[in-house]
Order: C-alpha cells, then sequence, then structure tokens
C-alpha cells in the first residue's frame, strides 16, 4: 500500500537557486494530500503529473507567505478545472477570512464545497480522523502560531494465511480479515489466528516546518518512520536561527537522534546554500540516516528496522 511524500517546494522564503517554497504531497493509500501552499504549488503538481482535483485535504502549517500563498490560485484552478468534490482546508482560521475575502472581491462562487476547519493548537490533538490515516497537531515555536503534522497509517486488515484460502467461504473474508473468528457451516470455530497473519506495522511520517529547535517535540515524534524537519541554517548561522525561530541542520539532527526516529529529512533550505551538502554534513554529525529533500522527489516512507 501506499505511503510516500514528494517534497514539492524545499526552499525558505524566496524562490531562489531551483527551490521553490514549500509544499508537499502526501499519498496515503492513493488518498492525497497538501501539506502547506507555498507560491507555484499548481505547476509543481502539473509537473509532477498530479490531477490536482484528486486532493481531498490541504493542510497548511502556519500563514508566513512561503507557506500559503499558492493556495488561492490552486483553490482558483480547481474551480475554472470544473472541480465538484468537496476540498477540506486545515489552517489557522485567520486563513479563512483570506479566502473569503479573495473570493468576495472577485465574485466566485466556487462550484464545489469547501470546508475549512480551524487548526487545533497542542501536539495530539486529532486534525484529520480517515479511513486510511489519522493526523495529529505537533506545536511548534515558531514566529507565529505554527502547526505541524504527524501522519499516522491506519492498521490494515489481517492477512489471511495462503493456505487458509479454501477454509473461509467468500462471504466470510472480511470479518476474518477484521480479526472474527469462523464460524463453520456445522457450527464449528476455527480460531482467527489460525486463518491469518498480522497485518504489516502502520507507518508514520511527521512534517515540523517552520521551528525553532524544540526538544519538547521529541516525546510526540518517538520512533517516526520519516520525519521532515526544517534545516534552515548551518550552526554558523545559530544565532540567526534562533533570531528568526529556525533550526540548524544540527538541531534537526538532535531532535532525530533523541526521537530515534527512522530517517530524517532536512528542507526549508534557506537559499544562501547553493547545494545541501553542507547541511547534510552537518545533521550527519548527530544522526546518521539523513536524506535532503529535492523539488519533484518521492520519498517512500517504509517501516524502519529497529535495531
Ligand atoms: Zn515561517
Amino acid at each position: 500500500m501506499r505511503f510516500e511524500v514528494t517534497t514539492l517546494g524545499t526552499g525558505a522564503a524566496l524562490p531562489a537557486r531551483g527551490r521553490f517554497p514549500s509544499a508537499q504531497l502526501l499519498n496515503v493509500h492513493d488518498q492525497l494530500y497538501l501539506i502547506d501552499c507555498g507560491e507555484g504549488t499548481q505547476e509543481r503538481l502539473r509537473m509532477a503529473g498530479v490531477n490536482m482535483n484528486r486532493i481531498g485535504q490541504i493542510l497548511i502549517s502556519h500563514l508566513h507567505g512561503d507557506h500559503y500563498l499558492g493556495l488561492m490560485g490552486l483553490i482558483s484552478s480547481m474551480h475554472l478545472n470544473g472541480r465538484e468534490n468537496v476540498l477540506h482546508v486545515h489552517a489557522r482560521a485567520e486563513l479563512k477570512e483570506v479566502i473569503d475575502l479573495q473570493l468576495r472581491v472577485s465574485r466566485t462562487y466556487l462550484r464545489f464545497p469547501l470546508e475549512f476547519h480551524p487548526l487545533p493548537s497542542q501536539s495530539g490533538e486529532l486534525i484529520i480522523d480517515d479511513p486510511k490515516v489519522r493526523v495529529t497537531a505537533l506545536e511548534l515555536t515558531h514566529r507565529i502560531p505554527t502547526t505541524g503534522f504527524l501522519f499516522t497509517e491506519v492498521s490494515q486488515l489481517r492477512r489471511i494465511k495462503p493456505e487458509a484460502v479454501d477454509r473461509i467461504p467468500h462471504f466470510a473474508r472480511t470479518r476474518v480479515k477484521e480479526g472474527e473468528d469462523l464460524v463453520t457451516a456445522d457450527g464449528g470455530v476455527i480460531a482467527n489466528s489460525e486463518l491469518t497473519n498480522d497485518p504489516p506495522p502502520s507507518r508514520r511520517y511527521a512534517y515540523c516546518c517552520d521551528t525553532a529547535y524544540k526538544p519538547d517535540l521529541v516525546p510526540h515524534l518517538m520512533g517516526v518512520d520519516l520525519l521532515y524537519h526544517e534545516a534552515t541554517f548551518t550552526e554558523l548561522l545559530a544565532a540567526r536561527a534562533k533570531e528568526t525561530m529556525h533550526s540548524t541542520a544540527r538541531q534537526a539532527a538532535l531532535i532525530a537522534k533523541q526521537a530515534n526516529v527512522g530517517t530524517l529529512l532536512l528542507g526549508h533550505f534557506s537559499s544562501r546554500y547553493k547545494s545541501e551538502e553542507e547541511l547534510l554534513i552537518e545533521a550527519r554529525q548527530e544522526f546518521p540516516n539523513v536524506l535532503a529533500a529535492e523539488e519533484g522527489k518521492t520519498f517512500f516512507i517504509h517501516q524502519q528496522i529497529m535495531v
């Protein structure tokens, strides 16, 4: 089952050096979630071959322009493309005013329902409870209220053992996959454990952007399989990071190490860095399993192997 993230924009603040402002597309079992929507996101989606009308939910971490200025353009294009299915937008309540104002002054009456959901602010609070994934909030520390997102795959159904397939009538298969014992035609009972194996363990993905170094996130991130954490600067600019409430690559790696995550994915790079190499080198001094996000690249979220 698919669980993968495509980083559409990996730059901080200004589009520069081939990097675009923040946006990611998360695919969970073919349900599409857009995380942040910086300027140009719709072009990035088009280049990635994504049908924007398949995106069911959009989550906006905070209201700095590099995280949401692409949203009205995207909504407008969905409208012009004849979207009919509901679009859920999760963000700070002020964004609803921005959307409503823009629609009003342009006298646009959307052809599809747009449901706005104000984000909760405390870590652990539920944002989305979909059949395939639950999304909870991560309270971040930034210059304005900012929320990170923890995506937890909902446990899949149990797997029928190949040798047991012929013992289970077709009509009973779903119940057996859900964990029920099988009652046979003659009234006997076959224990579920004889018929099925455990489902694959559920996977988790966390998005922490933008945030200052925040060690109290660690308990919420313990053991996640893939952690996207901003790394706007290197330690040479630690003072600048502190002042602007961003993180250094080393700080991102410290969070990954303390939370024992599977893989750390760095992003939100300042335009001063020509390549991500020096950020990667710095992070790897603290935590070995680090990757740098790239425009248009897809990262598969695998169950980490606990050693
Ligand atoms: Zn910001």
